[in-house]
């Protein structure tokens, strides 16, 4: 792109670019200032979505790119049971497209952004013969209850998750909801000790709560795993069993948490409004995964399940 095409984009965006409380200065000069209230500290996260590998321009939409980049981004700072802040985009154009292609993000992006109270504070826009490439840089907030991390979780904690999981690659990848408000109503019911966002599966992601947990280990309940209906129809296309979609798919983009066994049954009990929730097992001392079907047998379960996706698009 000329550099006057670039400058005419920048200030396109900038005109429609959503400002928030934290925004001291946004979009238009060298830096973005942005100020913390008293107390607060800062959550940064970045992700990369590419062509070719996350997404297919003629199998979905532009502004679903444009939502997903954001989205998976306030997943991260949901896991983190914080507020979400400011956005930075960064964006590789193939050049013949380039304005339509990021009018098209950005019109996914918006929606997502205001209803979740972010500023669009900056970026960086480059144009290129290669594929389309967006990186979201999303700084976040934690509330006065401090940030809750991979490294809390205990021998007995309770294991929950906040949504039906498995076989999103049907589509709903596309489209998580960040369970903002929720991991913020969980942090505030007390108990919660350690969380994560389901982007690589349960098995995986809860094995990274284990391991930063200081090496323990857990039990998951097959029947108490809740499976998504998008898992039963990809076990119809695919033969693999429904149970092995929802334990070892990713991009659920559900929190799983780790809660103090009192904490959970007072949830499980009476859930905080708008929170689904369902326990899935439990974190035991000793390590490894295993998985208690209907008899009581336990099976090991290997993070990630079977290795045959290893090397494919994540
Ligand atoms: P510099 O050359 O100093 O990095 P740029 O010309 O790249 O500045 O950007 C000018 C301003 O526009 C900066 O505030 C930058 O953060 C912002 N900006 C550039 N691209 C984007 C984008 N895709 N989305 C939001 N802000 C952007
Ligand atoms: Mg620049």
């Amino acid at each position: 792109m000329h550099p006057q095409g670039e400058f005419e984009l920048i200030a396109r965006i900038r005109r429609q670019a959503p400002t928030g409380p934290n925004t001291v200065l946004g979009i238009g000069d060298d830096c973005a200032v942005l100020r913390a209230p008293a107390g607060a500290d800062w959550l940064a996260t970045t992700d990369m979505l590419m062509e070719g590998r996350h997404f297919r321009l003629d199998q979905c939409r532009l502004s679903d790119v444009g939502y997903k980049a954001l989205a998976v981004n306030l997943s991260d700072i949901a896991a983190m049971a914080g507020l979400p802040a400011a956005a930075l985009v960064a964006v590789a154009l193939p050049r013949d497209r380039a304005f339509e292609l990021a009018q098209g993000l950005f019109d996914g992006m918006r929606p997502l952004a205001e209803r979740f109270q972010v500023a669009l504070v900056g970026g960086d826009t480059n144009a290129w013969d290669g594929p389309l490439v967006i990186n979201v840089t999303l700084l976040g907030l934690t509330t006065e209850l401090g940030p809750v991390r991979r490294s809390g979780a205990r021998p007995d904690d309770v294991i929950l998750v906040t949504g039906p999981l498995g076989g999103s690659a049907l589509g709903r990848h596309l489209h998580p909801e960040p369970r903002i408000p929720e991991a913020l109503s969980l942090h505030r019911a007390g108990g919660l000790r350690a969380m994560i966002d389901l982007s690589d599966g349960l098995t995986s992601d809860l094995d990274h709560i284990l391991e930063e947990s200081g090496g323990l280990g857990a039990v998951l309940d097959a029947a108490a795993i809740p499976v998504h209906p998008d898992a039963i129809e990809l076990s119809r296309r695919d033969g693999r069993p429904a149970l092995e979609h929802a334990l070892n798919d990713g991009e659920d983009f559900e929190l799983c948490c780790a809660f103090e066994p009192c904490a959970a049954e007072r949830l499980l009990a009476e859930p905080p409004a708008g929170v689904w929730l369902a326990r899935v097992g439990s974190v035991t001392r000793g390590p490894g995964l295993l998985l208690r079907d209907e008899r009581g047998g336990l099976t090991p379960l290997e993070p990630g399940g079977f290795d045959h996706l290893a090397g494919e698009p994540g």
